[in-house]
């Protein structure tokens, strides 16, 4: 066939399709405008509406469905959402006209958290989900996806948001056995009744067929491995809420990290007397440095003092905030770091536990946090009693005041905390949870190994997790700050 003849009246093409049986087939290179009539040559529209150069999908289930088959591909599409849209973007996928029986399936939502769907856009469902919302509605932006042997990416805006090496034999749950790698169409469907979603230029880039299959060097297939890949499978949020970017680590390398075994982060600086994030700008200055990057913005409350240091105003633009029970004034006017032995004094341990549930209580009833981290952390000193001196009622006054006051629960990884008799009875209580690391530097990331043990012995769903607060229902704003320190 002679391709120049084919697309001869097409100047705007950069480069060639050639037609099989089954349709057309887009070679490397082609790039397809949406609208001035190209987009109807490559895509079924069906009910979908056409508005100049735009497709506008506005029903649920509205679609559009790729004409041609690809394998290894570059597709480029600027989409536009409002409020309440969610979609998909599926690939690979099976032989019927709309079939999406196999193949796999990217989000689109751009939703506030608790709105929507917790997944939002960018996310590789159920196979690298992503939580991070990085655009927001009534705004174009760019969704790309790569398909390179067994390599899958996804970006928006150009910032990596999934990735997956499809392994040798992928362990699939019940329900997900065709979410394979195949030669399919892609369909662009609206998922929810709510909103619209805009299609605006769409580029599509063919690649050879012959591409290598890499063999996945990062991921590491041992039970952890296996726990995190199920966890995907089931839709189970799996978040790193504390992370820090300590030690020279970057914000790349932590999404890297987290990308690569299949889990997101929350990076937090610390701020607080004596910290390096000590007022309003360095506070403010932090978020917009962090605002571009597909990670949940925190900020990590550190000693009493950080009430009188910040407004509501900086501190609901975060995502969430958190604190532990690690730095207070004892009844001798002491100010304890209780990482610090030097600076620990525990003159008598019953009295040190009752000061310390007290501080905990006086913290998270008025300090206007949404998760307590490190939790029931204790000293060197008595660590090794925790069982004995974390009694069932001490462990209850502490639920007691999380339930209270919407305070989720840290089941934190690096210092293995608290214990899973502790989990069950908040679990029970009907507390929220966060998975966390608190990692020390640059070497200490690990793979949740500990949060994911304690998630799976007590029990804990997708439900009992915790998600942030939409803005402008932060409790920072609607609690206020204590008008005085806490402890
Ligand atoms: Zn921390």
């Amino acid at each position: 066939m002679k391709l120049e003849n084919v697309f001869s009246g097409l100047s705007a093409v950069m480069l060639v399709m050639i037609f099989t049986a089954c349709g057309p087939q887009i070679k490397k290179g082609e790039s397809i405008q949406a609208g001035k009539g190209l987009v109807q040559r490559y895509w079924n529209v069906n009910n979908a509406a056409l508005r100049g150069d735009t497709v506008i999908l506005g029903n649920s289930s509205d679609r559009i469905v790729s004409k041609f088959k690809v394998r290894d591909f570059m597709l480029s599409v600027n989409l536009f959402t409002t409020q309440g849209a969610d979609g998909t973007l599926a690939f690979h996928t099976g032989t019927g006209e709309d079939g999406e029986d196999t193949g796999y399936s990217v989000m689109i939502n751009n939703s506030d958290y608790r709105q929507g769907s917790p997944e939002k856009t960018g996310s590789l469902t159920r196979i690298r989900n992503n939580y991070v919302r990085t655009v927001h509605d009534d705004k174009w932006f760019n969704l790309r996806l790569e398909v390179r042997g067994n390599h899958i990416c996804t970006y928006v805006n150009d910032k990596i948001i999934s990735e997956y090496r499809q392994p040798n034999n992928p362990a699939r749950v019940e329900g997900l056995e065709g979410m394979i790698l195949s030669d399919g169409r892609l369909v662009l469907k609206k998922t929810s009744n709510a909103g619209q979603i805009l299609i605006g230029d769409i580029r599509i880039e063919s690649f050879d067929t012959s591409m290598n299959m890499e063999i996945d060097t990062t991921f590491i297939s041992d039970s952890t491995g296996e726990m995190l890949t199920l966890l995907n499978q089931l839709g189970f949020p799996v978040i790193d809420y504390h992370g820090h970017l300590k030690g020279g680590l970057t914000v790349a390398e932590i999404c890297s990290h987290g990308r690569a075994m299949g889990y997101n982060y929350g990076i937090a600086p610390n701020c607080g007397l004596n910290f390096p994030v000590t007022n309003d700008s360095s506070l403010l200055a932090y978020y917009v440095e962090m605002a571009d990057e597909p990670v949940f913005k925190a900020m990590q409350c550190e000693g009493r003092e950080w009430i009188t240091l910040f407004s509501p105003e900086v501190i609901a633009r975060y995502d969430y905030i958190f604190t532990d029970a690690m730095t207070w004034t004892d009844h001798k006017g002491r100010r304890m770091r209780l990482w610090i032995p030097e600076e620990t004094f525990v003159d008598q341990e019953q009295q040190f536990m009752e000061m310390l549930v007290g501080k905990i209580e006086a913290e998270l009833s008025q300090e206007p946090v949404d998760v307590y981290v490190n939790p029931t952390y204790l000293p060197e000193i008595i660590a090794g009693d925790y069982d004995r001196l974390w009694t069932p009622e001490r462990m209850d006054r502490v639920i007691k005041v999380l339930v209270e006051n919407d305070v989720a629960l840290e089941i934190n990884a690096r210092f293995r905390i608290p214990s899973l008799a502790f989990v069950k009875r908040a679990k029970a209580a009907g507390v929220k949870f966060t998975l966390g690391t608190n990692n020390a530097g640059n070497t200490d990331l690990g793979r949740l190994e500990y949060s994911l043990q304690v998630i799976r012995k007590a029990g804990i769903t997708a439900e009992d997790m915790f998600f942030p607060r939409p803005s402008g229902d932060k409790k920072v704003l609607i609690k206020g700050l204590p008008a005085k320190i806490t402890g």
